[in-house]
């Protein structure tokens, strides 16, 4: 990142607007602003206070991004951040970040749909993911002949698309204009099939998904539900599979506990080799921080990423997200202490865990279990509705911090010592059961990403 050039740009920017918005107090406003960051597409500004804050998003954002993307056509979004006066109190300044290099920007190949920023030496391995990786690394010594299919699984941001985008980054690496390769998300397989039975072009579409040598198809929890997908994706599955081509898949949780999937799907899901990846101890979190600095261009002590790693477990997105906060925060660019970190981690999880509300948790469940909202929520006897109800109260406890009389409340039965009953029995149970704790890990992570 070149700060001393992103000075520059705002520059242009300012000026840029000045020819388009004629208003005096924009203006003078403009010039209390600073640029601090620009991070995968988001220029971050640092503002003065609460109202001009306010202003600038509310009235001018789009005629600043506009002007912002004149000069780095990659800004998708721009960030304001209120810089309270500091307060005169001494504060212990160290030195502890510096920018050491210009980062590359990279962008998706559309013949493969493949980002190259995604790679196996720039993936961390831990105790979490060793035979995930293990596996996928595998793969490219034998494409289509050692497990076939791969299918990771694992919750939400802990790295599936990064190992899967690696092994096609790889192939293409080592068998460059031999084997083809083709990523899609499993919402872009099911839309081009839409599509191309709208187009009437499902020959095409055949023909894409079927000429590669390896396939990679992410988040196939996705196609839960959408019979035609299924079809389509067998056959798509059965023409590789025969032809020794390789295919790759992944979910947020293992083939068995993908609903309203065909049988047959589920059998060629889970008819190689099945891995899941896991969250990071603290010691590979320390590790990825380091990487994430070191492709940011960044120099940072190993205190403030074990300060970061401490306080960021779940998941990995959210980790580089508290990383990104923390870099915007900087006043100085190469000095920040504890409590700049804490503030920043402070800002960074409140916007968190604002997110989460009762509806999300019941909603979360409900599409967990495959069940209706109005079932967790009524009281019923069906057996079937147990557990997700004893889950969703775990978590109305657990994530929502309601009392146990507003979760009676809010499932219909008054008595709070249901409810009791029901979140000791969840507590208990996830000390020794594993899959369970899974589950939950995989409902929660849904809930708080929305
Ligand atoms: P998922 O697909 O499981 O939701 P992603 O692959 O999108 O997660 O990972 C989220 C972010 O975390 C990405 O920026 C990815 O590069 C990073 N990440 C995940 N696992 C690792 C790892 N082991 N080493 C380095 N970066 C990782
Ligand atoms: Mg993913």
């Amino acid at each position: 990142m070149e700060l001393i050039g992103l000075e520059k740009i705002w520059e242009d920017v300012v000026q840029d607007l000045s020819g388009k918005v004629a208003k005096p107090s924009l203006k003078t406003w403009l010039h209390k602003v600073r640029p601090v960051s620009k991070i995968d597409g988001t220029l971050r500004l640092e503002v003065p206070n609460k109202l001009v804050k306010y202003w600038l998003e509310q009235k001018f954002n789009s005629f600043i991004l506009d002007s912002a993307r004149k000069t780095i056509s990659e800004i998708r979004e721009i960030e304001y951040i209120v810089v309270e006066e500091r307060s005169t109190k001494k504060r212990r300044r160290v030195k502890s970040f510096s920018y050491v290099k210009k980062i590359t920007v990279f962008e998706t190949n559309p013949q493969t749909n493949l980002n190259p920023r995604y790679r196996f030496d720039n993936f961390v391995v831990g105790n979490n993911n060793e035979l995930a990786f293990a596996s996928a690394q595998s793969i490219i010594e034998k494409i289509g002949q050692k497990f076939n299919p791969l299918f990771v699984y694992g919750g939400v941001g802990l790295g599936k698309t990064h190992l899967l985008q690696a092994v096609g980054n790889e192939v293409l690496k080592k068998y460059s204009g031999v084997k083809k390769v083709r990523y899609n998300t499993s919402e872009q397989f099911t839309n081009d099939l839409i599509n191309s039975l709208r187009n009437q072009t499902i020959d095409d579409f055949k023909l894409k998904f079927r000429e590669v040598d390896v396939l990679i198809l992410d988040d196939v929890q996705f196609l839960s539900g959408k019979a035609k997908c299924q079809e389509e994706l067998f056959h798509t599955f059965n023409v590789l599979f025969d032809a020794g081509k390789q295919i790759i898949f992944s979910s947020d949780r293992p083939p068995i506990m993908i609903s309203d999937i065909e049988d047959r799907l589920k059998s060629r899901f889970g008819g190689g080799l099945i891995v899941d990846i896991t969250p990071p101890d603290i010691e590979t979190r320390i590790a990825i921080l380091r990487v994430k600095t070191q492709e940011k261009g960044l120099l940072v002590e190993d205190n403030i990423l074990e300060h970061i790693a401490q306080k960021i477990t779940k998941n990995i997105r959210d980790l580089e997200g508290a990383l990104n906060a923390i870099i915007a925060k900087m006043k100085n660019y190469d000095k920040i202490n504890e409590s700049d970190i804490d503030d920043a981690l402070k800002d960074y999880v409140s916007v968190f865990y604002t997110k989460v509300t009762p509806k999300k948790i019941i909603k979360s469940v409900s599409e967990f279990y495959s069940l209706k909202e109005e079932e967790i929520l009524k009281k019923m006897r069906r057996k079937e509705v147990v557990r997700p109800r004893q889950v969703a109260m775990y978590l109305l406890r657990d994530l929502g911090k309601m009392s146990y009389s507003a979760i009676g409340e809010l499932l219909s039965r008054r008595d709070h010592t249901t409810v009791i009953y029901s979140c000791e029995k969840i507590e208990r149970e996830l000390i020794h059961n594993p899959d369970l704790t899974q589950e939950i890990e995989i409902i929660k992570s849904k809930v708080i990403q929305g």
